[in-house]
């Protein structure tokens, strides 16, 4: 039985620091979320991005469609999938945002266009019934709510089926499934158990509990992370204001799982990579025909529910030849790569061209400049262009 209201809050940011109400708070943020949207696009070098959010990571085979026929007729063929399990169309031409708006919308993929920046959740991948539908009936609570506009759009959730792989990517709200059927939901530190029932609306209590003690620090904080060292999130208030009755859980430690390996998981899935996290609509295409397509936050796809072991395989063959990346043992598998130019003014090299495997047990990341965008959690081999084809080499990150 769960306790039927939650003790105080700990503090989920207390790093040993005694509350500092009275100095005048540094601001960590002085400027608006400008992160891209499928409505609010990024002018970049190559053409104009749309970022579209998939919080469940669930695509249908019609959405498949779409988004591949908008990339063909408003952008420049591709797809990119981002290491939040977005999807994002680029080269998109002056004044289609309309036309892609709409191509969305009736698709199913804008439920509600106020929230479509703040829908930031990874789910995993190979999650159950259960969970996928704790990520479907988040989504629909964070578009129902007014409040929920105020997240930024960095602001990620994570609904983990116990196995700790989307836990494992620094999101700010985690529900973790447990054995014995109930969620642990996990704000910085401090981690509450909930009913199964409960998971989906304790989550966005917990972001409701942010946004307060963000309002409460002043410092612009977009992420629990960057909340001032001291900064209380009082989730148990939240959590009794909500009604649900929670169990504070000292010491929480979250599973660190890996990602599905690419090629037949189980005897009925298929994982695959895309290569620099880049596909052409062809193979994008060449994904289905699936019951449904899940998009990965690790740059890649799962197609479930194959017939059996010989289906799977046959179908794991056909996107190895369409391109993608099928085993684990392929020497792209840990390779990354940031937009770079043409698309990226910031760059200075073409790093797709220069992007290749490199000798060792780390994944590797090329980047255009200093700001490493998409680049691995954990250690990893870190290139970063100091100039045309030239690259200064280093390990980041920690192995921790
Ligand atoms: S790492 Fe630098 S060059 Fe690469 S996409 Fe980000 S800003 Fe552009």
């Amino acid at each position: 039985m769960l306790a039927a209201m939650p003790p105080s809050s700990p503090n989920p940011q207390d790093r040993g620091e005694a509350h500092i109400r009275d100095r005048v708070p540094d601001r960590v943020r002085e400027r608006g979320d400008a992160c891209p949207g499928a409505l609010r696009l990024h002018r970049a070098d190559d053409g104009a991005l749309a970022r579209l959010r998939i919080p469940t990571g669930v695509l249908t085979p019609r959405q498949v469609r779409v988004l591949a026929d908008a990339s063909d007729r408003l952008g420049d063929g591709h797809l990119s999938l981002t290491s939040r399990g977005n999807v994002e169309l680029r080269g998109l031409g002056e004044g289609c945002g309309l036309q892609l708006a709409d191509a969305l919308r009736e698709a199913g993929l804008l439920p509600s266009e106020r929230h479509e920046r703040v829908r930031n959740m990874v789910v995993s991948p190979l999650a159950g019934a259960q969970v996928r539908a704790w990520a479907a009936r988040l989504d629909e609570l964070l578009c129902a709510e007014d409040w929920t506009t105020e997240l930024s759009g960095r602001f990620l959730f994570a609904v983990d089926d116990g196995r700790g792989d989307v836990a494992a990517l620094a999101p700010d709200v985690t529900l973790l499934a447990e054995a014995a059927g109930t969620a642990l939901v996990r704000i910085g530190q401090a981690a509450y158990r909930v009913s199964s029932a409960d998971a989906p609306r304790a989550a966005l209590a917990a972001a409701d509990a942010f946004l307060a003690a963000a309002r409460e620090a002043g410092t612009g904080a977009w992420r629990v992370r960057e909340l001032p060292a001291g900064q209380d999130v009082d989730v148990a208030e939240h959590l009794r204001r909500a009604a649900i009755a929670a169990e504070y859980v000292a010491d929480a430690a979250l599973p660190v799982g890996a990602p599905p390996a690419p090629g037949v998981v189980g005897d009925r899935s298929v994982c695959v990579l895309a290569r620099l996290g880049r596909v052409t609509t062809a193979q994008f295409r060449a994904l289905l025909p699936a019951r449904e397509v899940r998009v990965t936050p690790w740059r890649g796809f799962v197609l479930p529910d194959f017939a059996d072991r010989v289906a799977a395989e046959q179908r794991l063959r056909a996107l190895d030849e369409a391109g993608f990346i099928t085993r684990s043992d392929s020497p792209w598998a840990e390779v990354s790569a940031c937009t770079g130019r043409p698309g990226c003014a910031k760059s200075l090299s073409d790093v797709r061209a220069d992007a290749r495997p490199r000798e060792g047990a780390l994944p590797v990341h090329w980047s255009g400049c200093a700001r490493r965008c998409g680049h691995p959690q954990g250690a990893w081999i870190d290139m970063v262009a100091t100039a045309e084809g030239a690259y200064q080499v280093t390990v980041q990150g920690s192995t921790k």
